[in-house]
Parts: C-alpha cells; sequence; structure tokens
C-alpha cells in the first residue's frame, strides 16, 4: 500500500463522509484506471428510497458503459467498505481488477451487532465468497476508525 493508495482510501473516507452529510449511508468509492489516474467517483446515495444505489455498483456500471474489457481489467476499485454482494458480483461481471477497501463487511457487520442496529438484508460475505477470482487487499487499518465514526454517527442517527 504506497502513499498515493492510502490518498484514494482517504478520498474514499471523505465521498463517505458528505454521503452522511447528505442524510445518505456512508459508503464512497474511486475508480483508478491502469495508469494511476483516477476515472470516476461516487458515493452511496439511497437516501431516496432506491437502496441499490451502492458506489461500487454505480462504479461497475460506468466501467462497463465507459472503459475496454482491457481498461476494466487493469483498473482498481478503492473504497471505504468491502463490497456487498450485489457490488462484487456487478463488479465481476464486468471484469474490472483488483479492491482495496478500508474495512471489511465482517468489521461493519460486528459494529451493527455491538450498537444493536440490524444487519442488511442481504447475507455479509467477503468479496472473494462472491467473486473468487478477484484480488482484495483490505482492511486498512490506519483508516478504519475514520469509517467506524461515520458507522457509528449512522448507527445513532437510525437509533433515534
Ligand atoms: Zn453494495
Amino acid at each position: 500500500m504506497d502513499t498515493r493508495e492510502v490518498e484514494h482510501l482517504r478520498r474514499c473516507v471523505e465521498l463517505a463522509g458528505e454521503a452522511l452529510d447528505a442524510g445518505d449511508e456512508p459508503f464512497g468509492s474511486v475508480l483508478v484506471d491502469g495508469a494511476g489516474t483516477v476515472r470516476a467517483e461516487d458515493r452511496n446515495r439511497v437516501a431516496d428510497g432506491d437502496a441499490t444505489r451502492h458506489p461500487e455498483f454505480a462504479l461497475a456500471r460506468w466501467a462497463a458503459a465507459n472503459l475496454s474489457p482491457e481498461e476494466r481489467a487493469a483498473a482498481t476499485v478503492y473504497t471505504s467498505g468491502e463490497h456487498c454482494p450485489m457490488c462484487s458480483a456487478a463488479h465481476a461481471w464486468v471484469g474490472l481488477g483488483r479492491i482495496v477497501y478500508v474495512a471489511s463487511s465482517a468489521q461493519l457487520s460486528g459494529w451493527l451487532d455491538a450498537w444493536g442496529r440490524p444487519q442488511a438484508p442481504v447475507r455479509s460475505l467477503s468479496v472473494q465468497e462472491v467473486a473468487p477470482s478477484v484480488t482484495v487487499e483490505g482492511p486498512v487499518d490506519e483508516l478504519v476508525p475514520a469509517i467506524k465514526e461515520l458507522h457509528r454517527r449512522l448507527a445513532e442517527r437510525s437509533g433515534s
């Protein structure tokens, strides 16, 4: 994990914070091409009632529309939280490359339990359980406290 990669992950945390401030859930993702250039970014947008509007899903669809198969395979998706099964599947179906996440699905699931919040409606699975050919790195410990704090704020908001 070099400095530039940590910077991409910091941007994911920043996008997650923007999502939370806008009434959405704290998730953000950045797609970087094989040359190291940021090509697309997005954040969670579920507040309008469409719970499939995860940034990783949006980036997979963006990649399918805008990148060649070779470019997709060479791209890396950085994300604040490990892809859910829907997003892992979309990532694999469009042939994207590596994933680097800050916090794992198992960590998020554990936090929700600890805070007495309901689990997601889809089973918590690692990316590799859904998409075994995708290279995955994470958690990235130095940024986990920042993303945990955003999820704690969401839990507090949802619980009141
Ligand atoms: Zn997802």
